[in-house]
């Protein structure tokens, strides 16, 4: 049905890197985009170290990494990156505004077949589409961090999406050897609908001091069998994502169940996100696996 071998993915940060890198992995020829060389080396760092891991687990030979690195291109320039492609997948900050920016253009810059993919954790696929002239030609995919491991794939209908480009976004996640999951697109899918309410009510324990950091993770993963707890979760997905896809579906839904606890807004404009930073509700050291409790929630 679909004939797509060459897929853009724009943003090379956490997620963009690992959607680069399975693309390449499964045969795809990828142009990786971002807007500085800088990010775009750190991603393909990621992805060589990501591939070394797979190598030394013996899931990948040293020839598959190389045929995987080799299928990867890096661009600065959106309008090159995307020329000849059949697909984009654009991963770039969780940010409204940039990502209607980025639709506008694509919509000016890609062929009028070339279907258009987002990986928005919370931001309307209707609205994003919206600014293009092709709403049949837009869909959610959202896939999971981190994207090379985790095999599920949201696939989310905007209003407009045709049935067609649906049933080609499932086919192709089966090709990378993902599960794909379809939804209709209302604030936060199914995935964060469900899961950020619970970081949330995570974070208001740790605030009302039900809690501490580590008994409030023990209690989930032991309890619950969640192999990470919430706290560990929001500072791996990054607390100003997880700040972001709050106040989607806070705004979305007008239900004060869905607002921020305050704590989380501290933190994220105090610039503590997680482990991009460095710290959050646990302090990261590069090279070390030990999970340490942040000095701010010490007891
Ligand atoms: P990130 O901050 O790690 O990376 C974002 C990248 O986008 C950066 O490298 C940045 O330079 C680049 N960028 C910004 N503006 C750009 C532009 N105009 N053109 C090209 N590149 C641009 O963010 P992330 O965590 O990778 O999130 C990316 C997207 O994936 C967001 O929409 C987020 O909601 C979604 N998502 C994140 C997770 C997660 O666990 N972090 C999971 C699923 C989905």
């Amino acid at each position: 049905m679909s004939d797509i071998k060459n897929v853009a993915v724009i943003g090379s940060g956490t997620m963009g890197n690992g959607i680069a890198h399975t693309f390449a992995q499964f045969g795809f020829k990828v142009s990786l985009i971002d807007i500085s060389q800088e990010a775009l080396n750190k991603g393909l760092t990621t992805i060589a170290k990501n591939l070394d891991r797979q190598v030394a687990k013996g899931s990948l030979t040293e020839s598959d990494k190389e045929s995987t690195l080799n299928n990867i291109t890096t661009y600065t320039d959106l309008k090159e990156g995307v020329a000849k492609v059949e697909l984009v997948v654009e991963a770039a900050t969780e940010n409204i505004d940039l990502k209607l920016k980025i639709f506008k253009d694509l919509d000016a810059c890609t062929s009028p077949t070339t279907i258009l993919a987002t990986n928005t954790s919370s931001i309307s696929i209707t609205k994003i589409a919206s600014v293009t002239s092709k709403a049949d030609k837009v869909i959610g995919m959202h896939f999971m961090n981190p994207v090379p491991v985790m095999k599920l794939v949201e696939v989310i209908r905007g209003y407009a999406t045709s049935d067609e480009v649906a049933a080609i976004t499932m086919e192709l996640s089966k090709k990378l050897n993902k599960v794909p999951t379809e939804v209709n697109d209302y604030p936060g899918f199914i995935a964060n609908r469900i899961l950020m309410p619970m970081i949330n009510e995570a974070i208001y324990s740790l605030y009302e001091s039900v809690a501490g950091v580590e008994e409030i993770d023990t209690v989930m993963k032991l309890g619950m069998a969640h192999p990470m707890g919430p706290l560990q979760l929001a500072d791996f997905i990054g607390l100003d994502v997880c700040l972001s896809i709050l106040n989607v579906l806070h705004d979305g839904f007008g239900n004060p169940k869905y607002a921020p606890c305050p704590l989380l807004v501290n933190m994220v404009t105090a610039g503590y996100k997680g482990v991009k930073s460095g710290e959050g509700f646990y302090k990261y050291t590069a090279g070390s696996k030990d999970l340490v409790v942040s000095d701010k929630f010490k007891k």
